[in-house]
């Protein structure tokens, strides 16, 4: 096997494929080292939205994979059910990272783990007995390539728990909720966190995903009577379903992009991350595929142009990492309104429903609109929808950060 290249990627998730594929279609020499040996399984609900065909050049029908595409998401909020219209896919991650790895073109070094990661005397980088100018590190959470250096971060990993199981079709259609792929969501009151419960078919997809990694375990099991008692899991999944696994990711926060890129000072080499290397997931519904396809490709194109210096740059700029900004900045200033003394009451405060007359009944209307409201902004995010009035988002953001500071 060959041992010389331009680029190594460790990592060959959607992040390291996408970068090795633009990389390799730019003329480059790519191996790509993993240490699992695909197809394999990652943990993972499978839903994609509308950008991600852009991002990786192919039309959903293109698609080899199974692929289950949905116009409504069911949303349980607060108490109450809510049928949001809105698009988007669904695939399975055993099969989507394959098709994605293999067709990328780079050289495959799989069951391969990168322990130790050096540097020789000619300035390139030595990993798993390969050498490269260019070292991408694409190997998700606990990336052997991010430990290089100190990475940013400010704020906790999200906790997730899933499972993945195969079921008898005609349990699974009697179980759901709507048709054949539509997702059912369960919004947790203060938006820390959300549960899901996906039909692939004969594959059911059942998890939960919290804010704060501790409150992960306990959401699930609230979760998963919710779904249980609503009649919507099959009894064959019950004995599988205690055996859920859980993983954790960092959501986008700005500072990430500080530790982006450790380029060599005549940009001749140097060491990169993408995706959950980085640490890049959609900082409300944890999206973590679109961005990681997105990174590993804005990097693949910026060592194409000899430019792997600009690539923080063009990640920062990217219309969807521009609105992962402003989402963050949302949520940063939900976050300090809803602290203690901030004057303003939480998510989790009074429903209304208590006061007596016309005044009780007003709060409570006030207070479904808002449900409903949340219910259905919260399923366009998830379809990959952008933030509306973005101009007025950032004028409304600025005021309330000057104020605070
Ligand atoms: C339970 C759960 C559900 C999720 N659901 C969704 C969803 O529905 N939609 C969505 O968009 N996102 C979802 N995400 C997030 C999404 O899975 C990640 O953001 C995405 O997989 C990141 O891609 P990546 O290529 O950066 O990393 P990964 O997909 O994690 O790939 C990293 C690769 O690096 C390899 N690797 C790691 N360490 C080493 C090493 N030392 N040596 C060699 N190889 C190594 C691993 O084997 C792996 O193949 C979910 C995450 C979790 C945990």
């Amino acid at each position: 096997m060959e041992r010389s290249y331009d680029v190594i990627v460790v990592g060959g998730g959607p992040a390291g494929s996408s970068c090795a594929r633009t990389l390799v279609r730019g003329g480059a020499k790519v191996a790509v080292v993993d240490r699992a040996t695909f197809p394999r399984v990652k943990l993972c609900a499978g839903w994609i939205s509308a950008p991600i065909w852009d991002v990786l050049g192919i039309a959903p029908r293109e698609y080899p994979g199974g692929l289950w595409p949905w116009n409504t998401c069911h949303v349980h909020y607060r108490g109450r059910a809510h049928a949001v219209g809105c698009t988007g896919w669904f695939i399975r991650r055993f099969e989507l990272d394959d098709f994605l790895l293999r067709s990328s073109g780079a050289t495959l070094h799989t069951g391969v783990v990168v322990k130790a990661i050096e540097r020789d005397a000619d300035g390139l980088w030595s990993v798993a007995g390969l050498r490269a100018r260019h070292l991408v590190g694409a190997g998700g959470t606990h990336c052997p390539v991010a430990r290089l250096w100190e990475t940013p971060r400010p704020r906790r990993p999200v906790g997730v728990q899933e499972l993945e199981l195969p079921l008898d079709p005609a349990a699974i259609a009697a179980a759901r909720v709507g048709k054949d792929g539509e997702p059912e969501l369960l919004l947790h009151d203060d938006l820390r966190g959300y549960a899901w419960n996906v039909p692939k078919t004969d594959w059911l997809n059942v998890g939960v995903g919290t804010l704060d990694p501790g409150e992960v375990r306990a959401a699930w099991t609230r979760a998963r009577t919710h779904f249980r008692d609503a009649g919507h899991l099959p009894p064959d999944a019950e004995a599988p379903l205690d055996h859920v696994k859980g993983h954790s990711y960092y959501l986008y926060d700005p500072v990430h992009l500080d530790g982006a890129a450790r380029p060599d000072a005549d940009g001749r080499g140097g060491a990169y991350l993408v995706g959950d290397a980085l640490g890049l997931a959609q900082p409300l519904t944890a999206e973590g595929i679109l961005p990681s396809t997105l990174s590993g490709r804005l990097l693949g194109e910026a060592i194409v142009a000899g430019d792997p210096a600009g690539y923080p740059e063009r990640l920062r700029d990217h219309p969807v990492i521009v609105d992962y900004r402003r989402i963050h900045r949302v949520r940063v200033a939900v976050s300090a309104l809803r602290r203690p003394g901030s004057g303003a009451g939480g998510a989790n405060g009074s429903n209304g429903s208590n006061g007596a007359g016309h005044r009780g009944r007003l709060r409570e209307g006030a207070s479904r609109l808002t449900a409903r409201a949340i219910a259905t902004g919260f399923a366009w995010m998830f379809s990959g929808a952008r933030l509306p009035a973005p101009r007025l988002v950032d004028l409304a953001l600025s005021t309330h950060e000057r104020r605070r500071s």
